[in-house]
């Protein structure tokens, strides 16, 4: 069994190389957007899920692998993990490339687990919700969970941790946009370098509802200086795919010379390249330790 996977391409991380060290699906939130579905294990108690050893030689065997960050997320709550301190530091040693660790920011209120997550280069938390009440709509925590302690957890671990925090707030239509006012106040007391405004894009565990982009945009206004992180317009516009196919067929290149030789940003190359393998019409391989992509010759194909 694999514990590692991708590299993905990933809009706020790159090329991803994730880490996954729980058993599917196990979280201490059943988050109503979570694209994983319904939570199959809910439990708070930390455990050791998978072989410590085998997540270490397999990080190993990606050393020199060419990613943007190593990213500890996957398939639940990577606090849950009692191997996560250990790994991410033995991670650390291994590869070069920073290292993220994607959390539901519930069990920072846990110092054990602040310590082992300031391991990490950045750290992802999320905040849905400011209310106890809305925690309970929009995430449905494991019993025992407050959402006053998840924020004060957020608050001690920025007094501690040093690297980057790059704070994720869901907005989900009448669960928790009401108290938009007050999420962003409890996001901001918890001093992040980033604060990222999501909306529900892929097909959530229950039938719930996105905030439109126009909403989201006014959300900008209640959590000043945010990012939004949905993109509406998920298509490559005709005169950048010629352009990149067309150099693509020439010559396989790197996401980074695609950017500079089509002046787009990063994470326009990472969002286009990402439609177009989806299409087929792109691949990636790996050469001299880095990751090109190239054209697929349709006609070739066909024969
Ligand atoms: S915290 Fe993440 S994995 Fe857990 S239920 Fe919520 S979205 Fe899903």
């Amino acid at each position: 069994m694999g514990y590692l996977f991708g590299p993905v391409l990933s809009r706020r991380l790159g090329l991803s190389m994730g880490v996954d060290l729980l058993k599917y699906k196990t979280c201490n939130l059943d988050c109503v957007y979570c694209e994983l579905g319904r939570t199959a294990c809910k439990t708070s108690c930390r455990d050791r899920f998978v072989p410590r050893q085998k997540v270490l030689k397999e990080i190993e065997l990606r050393r020199g692998e060419p990613f943007d960050h190593l990213t500890f997320a996957g398939s639940g709550e990577p606090t849950l993990s009692l191997d996560l301190g250990e790994i991410v530091a033995r991670a650390k040693e291994i590869i070069d490339s920073p290292v993220a660790v994607i959390t539901n920011s519930t069990l920072l209120s846990n110092p054990a687990v602040r310590k082992e997550v300031a391991a990490a280069d950045v750290v992802l938390p999320s905040l849905d919700a400011a209310s106890q009440t809305a925690f309970l709509a929009i995430n449905r925590p494991a019993s025992g969970l407050l959402a006053a302690e998840m924020i004060a957890g957020l608050k001690d671990f920025r007094k501690e941790f040093s690297g980057e925090i790059w704070l994720e707030v869901m907005l989900v239509r009448g669960m928790n946009d009401q108290e938009a006012e007050l999420i962003a106040r409890a996001a901001e007391s918890t001093e992040p370098d980033r604060i990222q405004l999501n909306t529900v894009v892929r097909p959530p565990a229950e039938p719930v509802q996105a905030l439109s982009e126009e909403e989201m945009q006014r959300m900008l206004e209640i959590f000043p200086g945010a990012e939004l992180i949905p993109d509406w317009d998920w298509s490559v516009p005709a005169r950048i795919r010629d352009r990149l196919l067309d150099h693509l067929f020439g010559r396989p290149c790197t996401l980074e010379e695609i950017s500079r030789h089509l002046e787009i940003d990063g994470s326009d190359a990472i969002k286009y390249c990402k439609i177009l393998e989806k299409d087929s019409l792109i691949s990636r391989r790996l050469h001299s330790g880095k990751l090109y992509f190239h054209a697929i010759d349709k006609s070739i194909n066909n024969d």
